[in-house]
């Protein structure tokens, strides 16, 4: 069932194109990454074609679940993920100073057949768009080294019994 949302290079007759796709979430393995996607992926692009490349300017949006690096909790993302990938043949890729691609703003791939998966390019871009480490709210206290206990929850006890580590550092002098 999945890897059938491709974009037929051939079928771009037009200079500018635009094209919809809808992504079901079982075409897009992000699982490995710690990321599970809520609602199937609706993807909006326009795709330009030009003498030596194909520049694709695509909106995404989905809802995708990832866990707080602190506490753990589920967080969703769901802001639109624009993107702009530019394609070119092997032939033209990094081959001459003067052609004209590879500029800076464009993260650029070869194509390598007369169609791109579409579903590819939404899990690329997804990865891109995912912060590495990301926070279910920017003060979350997280979760107690010793107890597991949610600090942002309760209080539990376990700091109480500790020497501050200033104290300690005193005791090692003396
Ligand atoms: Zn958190
Ligand atoms: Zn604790």
């Amino acid at each position: 069932m999945s890897g059938n949302i491709k974009l037929n290079v051939n079928a771009l007759t037009e200079k500018r194109q635009s094209m919809e796709f809808t992504i079901p979430v079982q075409d897009i393995d992000l699982g490995s990454e710690g990321i599970i996607l809520r609602s199937d992926v609706r993807m909006t692009v326009e795709a330009e074609t030009g003498e030596k490349s194909l520049d694709l300017h695509g909106r995404i949006e989905t809802e995708a679940e990832t866990a707080c690096f602190r506490c753990l909790k589920p967080v969703i993302r769901a802001e639109p993920i624009e993107f702009d990938v530019r394609y070119v043949k092997p032939e033209d890729f990094g081959s001459d100073e003067e052609s004209q691609v590879g500029t800076d703003d464009l993260l650029t791939d070869i194509l390598t057949s007369d169609e791109i998966d579409m579903a590819e390019v939404a899990r690329e871009q997804l990865l891109l768009d995912m912060p590495t480490r990301v926070f279910c709210r920017e003060d979350c206290r997280g979760l107690c080294e010793k107890c597991g206990a949610d600090l942002n929850l309760i209080d539990c006890k376990c700091s109480d019994d500790e020497i501050d580590p200033r104290w300690a550092a005193l005791k090692n002098i003396g």
